[in-house]
């Protein structure tokens, strides 16, 4: 392992606890779980979303506005109507939003509507970029690259840290392999040796990794189960209709019942788990 001077856990360095918003936290003894559609397509699609999932114990809102697609011809994003909608959902059910941020161009912008920024599996190692995000004034979720090994993955965190931003959350989301059952591999064993030798917060993403919605539940309770700080699911209100990722798209029903059946897992990794908002919105929507 190279030296990665921030990164790495010292015995001096406590672990780093990463504010998402006021109240929600990641990398202390709650567990962040977050729940949402792998795109923004309508606003009518994340008010129900938000909505479903601010009255489960579900602390945080994902969905892309500027999407890594395979081919260019594919959905690629909202854009900024895309963050607006996510910025008012936000708002109205005090929920934080991550969305990814795909290129330096886009940072300011997003940083103004966004609460996380996330950086894909296809970015991890945009070092321009990373260096950017160091400069940005919001925590970086950063997903583990496509087939990065726990060292890439580890000095590409070192590259946001190092150009001053100290908020980073790893994201472990599966790795190529040469099965095609899975989309990905989930490597359990990269994210409990990334809380071994780093202070940061790692969280999993079981959706992109296994890529067919039935693995997913049982995958997030591994990911607990070994020592996770927390999860982040793709659901929408439609799932076989959604835009992108609709194979791995949990229902909201599905995402509310999977965030609960974590609590006894959670309680045996002597972690918590903090009720939903139960927000109401403050005005009606549209
Ligand atoms: C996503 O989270 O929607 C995404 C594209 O993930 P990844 O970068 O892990 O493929
Ligand atoms: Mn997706």
């Amino acid at each position: 392992m190279q030296k990665a001077k921030l990164v790495l856990k010292t015995s001096a360095q406590p672990q780093t606890i990463v504010h998402l918003s006021e109240t929600v936290t990641v990398g202390g003894s709650d567990l962040l779980i977050v729940g949402g559609p792998c795109a923004v397509e309508t606003a009518a699609q994340m008010e129900a979303v938000a909505c479903r999932l601010a009255t489960g114990p579900i602390q945080a809102i994902r969905g892309g506005v500027y999407k890594p697609r395979t081919s260019p011809y594919d959905f690629q994003g909202l854009g900024i109507e895309g963050l607006k909608i996510l910025a008012s959902v936000r708002d109205r059910y005090g929920l934080p939003v991550i969305t990814e941020v795909m290129a330096i161009s886009q940072i300011e912008e997003i940083a103004a509507y966004a609460d996380v920024l996330q950086v894909g599996s296809r970015n991890m190692q945009n070092f321009d970029l990373l260096k950017a995000l160091g400069q940005a004034n919001k925590p970086i979720l950063l997903k583990r690259g496509l087939a990065a090994t726990i060292e890439e993955f580890v000095m590409a965190a070192e590259y946001i840290m190092s150009h001053g931003n100290p908020n980073v959350i790893l994201c472990e989301r599966g790795i190529r392999s040469f099965d095609t059952y899975t989309r990905n591999v989930l490597d359990l064993g990269a994210v409990v040796a990334l809380k071994q030798i780093t202070h940061l917060p790692v969280i999993v993403d079981p959706s992109h990794a296994a890529g067919k919605r039935e693995l997913v539940p049982n995958l997030a309770k591994a990911a607990i189960a070994c020592g996770a700080d927390g999860i982040i699911v793709e659901c929408h209100p439609e799932p076989e209709q959604s835009v992108s990722d609709a194979r791995q798209a949990l229902s909201l029903e599905e995402m509310v019942n999977l965030a609960r059946s974590l609590e006894p897992i959670a309680q045996a990794v002597g972690r918590t788990i903090v009720s939903g908002t139960g927000n109401v919105p403050r005005f009606s929507f549209v």
